[in-house]
C-alpha cells in the first residue's frame, strides 16, 4: 500500500472517538497520534535503505510483524481497560499501536507480509502484482488495488469535509 496508510489513520481515529464517546483526550492529539501509528511501520525503510542494503524484503523487519504489535496492543488495551477508560497514555498506546497493526493488515492486501513472523518466515499477499513495468512501484499504480487506496484516500477526505462543516455551523 503506497498513499492510503495516512488517511486510514485518520478514518480508524474517527471511528474510535465515535465508538469511545468520551476519549480523555484532546480530539487532535489522538487523530495525530492514530495518523503516525497507520504509518509507523514505514520506518524501516530508512534501515532497509541506509544500513541493510536492500538485502531482504523490508515487510521481513519486525515493525511488519503482527507478532510484535499484537501483544503491545493487547498491553495497551488492558491498561486502558483497567484505568475504566480514563488514562490517557493507555489510550495513547492503544490507539497507535492499532494502527500500526493496521498499516501491517494493509500492506497484506498486495504486498507480501511474513504474516506468522518469526515463528514461520512464508510471505503472503491476498492479491499478486505482476512485474510488467519499470521503474517497479509504476506496477502498483498501474493495478486495480490502486483504485482501492483512492477509495480509502476518498473516504477519508469525505469524513474531514464532513467535519470541517459541522464545525463551521456549530
Ligand atoms: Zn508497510
Amino acid at each position: 500500500m503506497f498513499i492510503a496508510h495516512l488517511p486510514s489513520g485518520y478514518i480508524l481515529a474517527k471511528v474510535l472517538q465515535k465508538k469511545f464517546k468520551t476519549l480523555p483526550i484532546h480530539s487532535h492529539l489522538f487523530i495525530t497520534v492514530t495518523m503516525l501509528g497507520a504509518i509507523f511501520p514505514d520506518i524501516d525503510l530508512f534501515y532497509f535503505y541506509l544500513i541493510d542494503g536492500r538485502s531482504v524484503h523490508h515487510h521481513q523487519y519486525f515493525l511488519h510483524w503482527f507478532a510484535f504489535w499484537i501483544p503491545l496492543f493487547f498491553i495497551a488495551f488492558f491498561c486502558f481497560w483497567k484505568s475504566n477508560f480514563q488514562s490517557k497514555w493507555a489510550a495513547l498506546a492503544s490507539t497507535f499501536f492499532l494502527a500500526a497493526l493496521l498499516h501491517v493488515f494493509l500492506d497484506t492486501f498486495v504486498g507480501d507480509v511474513w504474516l506468522l513472523a518469526p515463528f514461520v518466515m512464508e510471505p503472503f499477499a491476498f492479491f499478486e502484482v505482476s512485474a510488467r513495468y519499470q521503474p517497479w512501484w509504476l506496477n502498483f499504480i498501474f493495478h486495480w488495488s490502486f483504485a482501492v487506496e483512492l477509495v480509502i484516500c476518498m473516504w477519508a477526505l469525505i469524513i474531514f469535509i464532513k467535519e470541517c462543516k459541522s464545525k463551521s455551523l456549530s
